[in-house]
């Protein structure tokens, strides 16, 4: 198992101490369907976090944050995404601190200008040679009896880029100004378009890492139960491995790890779940800087935010794919720049990346 460095500019990232064992029990017990009503008795922790997610505290705003993180793809959820965001940037007021750490995103905005085609696109120089990246292929793989992840950072000025929701219509535009600066990123997949699944293979091939990290991204069905997640996680590791040959063992949690929405289809989920995705040779990356496109921003305020983040040695950045993205479509070249000019350079995660993992609230 992987914890993370204590680091006493992330507070917010050391993961809180899992649920004593009888704990977890009853909460497995609780996902096969007893009902919520007795988890709330049984589970004071668990009744505690979705209490105080009704406060405005930064911690638990990631809670209200999450209810709105519902796929890219689900366009019918507009209405209540609007809401959300509303919710959003009132804490990101309220709380800088949350878009840095502990924000849990948003990932739709309501409109959506057509994504200019870059098919066609000749690979530029900057895409290294097939042979030089085969070992990724058995390096990458999810291995039971291979522990991912690594509780240090590399003492280098590293930014992972993690990019959720993919592959879009304005993937080819992402893997362009990646490759414009010579930069490497990790995409965490969903399967919401097949006819997008083909950027799962460019983006691989074009030396960036694949991890997995929802379906559907519908938490009343990610989230049911242990067996609801990992039927999720095997359906987009199956779409994955049609794509690149194999399972990934890097994957993120829908509204990551510290989301308390699951609380409201089954109780004490993550706190199972963040100990068995690893007993299973999976590593869950959480992030530990925001570029806050959750929510509705313009290029600029994205590139704000990031500015407010700190400056560790090792920054895993969240930010998003999907077709209503183009502010984080125009704020990528920027915020690069600003990271290239402290003397980062840009890497893809590998299994010997630093794992920053948030406290989890349900
Ligand atoms: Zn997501």
């Amino acid at each position: 198992m992987v914890t993370p460095r204590k680091n006493p500019q992330r507070p917010a990232i050391q993961r809180k101490s899992v649920l004593p064992l009888v704990g977890v029990i009853i909460a497995v017990l609780l996902c096969g369907g007893i009902g919520f009503a007795a988890a709330q008795g049984l589970l004071p922790d668990t009744q505690a976090a979705r209490s105080s997610s009704a406060n405005s505290s930064a911690a638990e705003s990631s809670a209200a944050k999450e209810s709105s993180d519902a796929s890219s793809a689900e366009e019918a959820a507009d209405k209540q995404q609007a809401q959300s965001e509303a919710q959003l940037d009132a804490s990101q007021q309220s709380s800088p601190e949350a878009t840095s750490l502990e924000q849990a995103p948003s990932e739709q905005t309501p409109s959506d200008e057509a994504a200019s085609s870059t098919e066609g696109n000749t690979q530029p120089e900057s895409t290294p040679a097939s042979s030089e990246l085969a070992w990724r292929d058995t390096d990458f793989a999810v291995d039971p009896a291979r522990p991912a992840g690594s509780t240090s950072d590399n003492g280098r000025k590293v930014v992972y880029i993690t990019i959720d929701d993919g592959p879009s219509a304005r993937t080819p535009e992402v893997l362009d100004i990646l490759d414009k600066y010579n930069a490497k990123a990790t995409f965490f997949v969903v399967g919401a378009d097949p006819s997008n699944y083909h950027y799962i293979k460019e983006a691989y091939d074009r030396g960036h890492t694949i991890g997995l990290h929802t379906m559907t991204h519908d938490y009343a069905a990610v989230y049911a139960s242990t067996d609801a997640y990992y039927a999720d996680l095997n359906q987009i590791g199956q779409v994955v491995k049609d794509q690149i040959g194999y399972v990934p063992c890097f994957i993120r949690f829908p509204g990551g790890s510290s989301n308390g929405v699951s609380a409201d289809y089954c109780a004490g989920i993550m706190s199972e779940l963040v100990n068995s995705v690893q007993a299973q040779g999976y590593q869950y990356y959480d992030w530990n800087v925001s570029t806050g496109d959750g929510a509705v921003h313009t290029a600029e305020e994205l590139v704000g935010y990031v500015k407010e983040s700190g400056l560790d040695t090792n920054i895993v950045m969240l930010c998003h794919d999907s077709e209503t993205k183009q502010s984080t479509v125009e704020a990528l070249p920027q915020i690069i720049e600003y990271y290239q000019g402290l003397g980062y350079s840009f890497e893809a995660i590998d299994r010997n990346t630093w794992v920053p993992h948030h406290g989890v609230a349900n």
